[in-house]
């Protein structure tokens, strides 16, 4: 089934380079790290009231495709749809179909990236955004501290991927 992605944006040529979200008093917001780990609750993968997409690459197909054992051809016939932008996860209206009750995401430890790397995506870098990702996802601001650079690393691997809706031009910082 063909999809169109309307959520996401694709982000084709980089977009420009804002300065980097700082605040006057302590440069960069997050210098210091941020906080998260997941609890597994599943908020972003079941139920959502607006659909979401997981926009996958070769990468991600290839994880998905050793951790299920199959090859990636099935892993494209059985899991995945197509959409304007590309492959996406197939889901039930805001359910991914890897998501489990009880159980939540079966192939965690594959996930594809865009799961792998929120909430470090560079439309949550900004410390109003951060907040309002929190009041979604309970996974942040506890748990395990992230550095600067461990953030950065994270957004840098969104930039530039297809469908990533988590690009919103001049929201992006960079590092230095
Ligand atoms: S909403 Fe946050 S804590 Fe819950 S499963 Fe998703 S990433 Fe993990
Ligand atoms: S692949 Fe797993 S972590 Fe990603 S949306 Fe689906 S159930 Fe959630």
């Amino acid at each position: 089934m063909r999809k169109t992605a309307t959520r996401h944006l694709d982000p084709g040529t980089p977009p420009a380079v804002a300065e980097p979200a700082a605040d006057s008093s302590a440069g960069v917001w997050y210098a210091a790290g941020l906080r998260f780990t997941c609890t597994r609750c599943g908020k972003c993968c079941h139920d959502r009231e607006v659909p979401t997409y997981v926009f996958l690459e070769q990468d991600d197909l290839r994880r998905l495709a050793e951790f299920l054992d199959i090859a990636i051809a099935e892993v494209i016939e059985h899991y995945c749809d197509e959409s304007d932008d590309g492959l996406v996860l197939k889901a039930r209206p805001g359910t991914c179909l890897f998501y489990k009750s009880k159980i939540g995401c079966v192939v965690y430890p594959a996930r594809p990236l865009q799961c792998r790397t929120w909430p470090f995506w560079p439309s949550n870098l900004r410390r109003e955004l951060w907040q309002k990702a929190a009041r979604f996802c309970p996974g942040c601001n506890q748990g395990t501290l992230h550095s600067r650079g461990e953030i950065e690393a994270a957004c840098l691997q969104m930039l530039g991927r297809r469908g990533a809706g988590c690009l919103w031009p001049g929201e992006i910082p960079l590092p230095h």
